[in-house]
């Protein structure tokens, strides 16, 4: 094949993947520009009261992404569940307000898979070579780099009740956004001014704090199911944070000003 015929096609290739790619970021601009209808917005503040409470500026911003997110990711009914609209709208809604002020977005996420109500999943143990299987009931679930499951009516309720500090779907995407850094860990990907020392110095202590307290057999401020793991303790911060910020600020204030920096965000003062 001539050299010229060659070139000419390595230039129509990366012509056309440079186009599909200029494409993709003025298509996803346009979605994060274009506000849900006022009946959507409705649906929300009725399904997840919090939004009520969010700034002006934020809840322009929470439109768009909640727009681009219903994009995005498949919502799929399990056990019969007939998905609607209203199912739809609370979970991105929650999901995306985790992430409205900053620029971390669910890159990897294309499906939610819903539930009527708890379902079972299979947990695996791993001691040394031996790996034990056993049946679990869980309300949610995530897995890294691929789909969101929950159980429709403990994500209603979890976003209906919004201070009690419990919250399954901002638990489970607290876990995507986690995972997001190739590991979930408790430590996603922080802003370039954010420093990991201090972030990472801050949640261990809270996670040790949260460990010796529900051995001790006291009662805890956070769930002591945050102490299980510094995954589950960075998600089970993320529902309070949210949720119950007051408190949160008062009863770990170095937690909460680390979670405030990395969300971008002071639910504190969104009463
Ligand atoms: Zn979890």
């Amino acid at each position: 094949m001539p050299l010229t015929l060659v070139l000419c096609i390595f230039i129509i290739i990366a012509a056309s993947f440079a186009h599909r790619k200029w494409y993709n970021a003025k298509l996803r601009q346009k979605r994060l520009a274009t506000p849900l209808s006022d009946r959507e917005w409705a649906i929300i503040i009725d399904q997840v009261p919090l939004c009520q409470k969010l700034p002006h500026d934020l809840r322009a911003k929470l439109s768009g992404k909640i727009n681009l997110f219903l994009h995005q990711v498949e919502f799929l009914g399990c056990n019969e569940l007939e998905v609607t609209e209203e199912m739809e709208l609370s979970i991105a809604a929650q999901a995306c307000l985790l992430i409205v002020n900053t620029d971390t977005w669910y890159d990897t996420l294309q499906t939610i898979l819903i539930y009527p109500g708890a379902f079972k999943s299979i947990s695996k143990e791993y001691d040394g070579y031996v790996v034990r299987e056993r049946e679990v009931v869980r309300l949610g679930e995530s897995w890294a780099r691929g789909p969101v499951i929950l159980s429709w009516a403990h994500a209603a309720e979890g976003a209906f009740v919004d201070d009690d500090g419990h919250n399954v779907v901002l638990h489970e995407f607290a876990h995507q956004i986690d995972g997001l850094s190739g590991h979930t860990d408790g430590a996603p990907v922080l802003a370039k001014d954010h420093k990991f020392s201090e972030w990472q110095r801050t949640l261990n202590e809270a996670y040790n704090r949260l460990i010796f307290n529900t051995e001790m057999g006291r009662k805890t401020f956070l769930d002591s199911y945050g102490a299980t793991a510094p995954q589950e303790f960075f998600a089970v911060a993320v529902e309070v944070f949210f949720e119950r910020p007051t408190a949160l600020k008062q009863e770990e204030p170095a937690v909460y000003a680390q979670m405030s920096k990395y969300f971008q965000l002071d639910p504190s003062k969104w009463d």
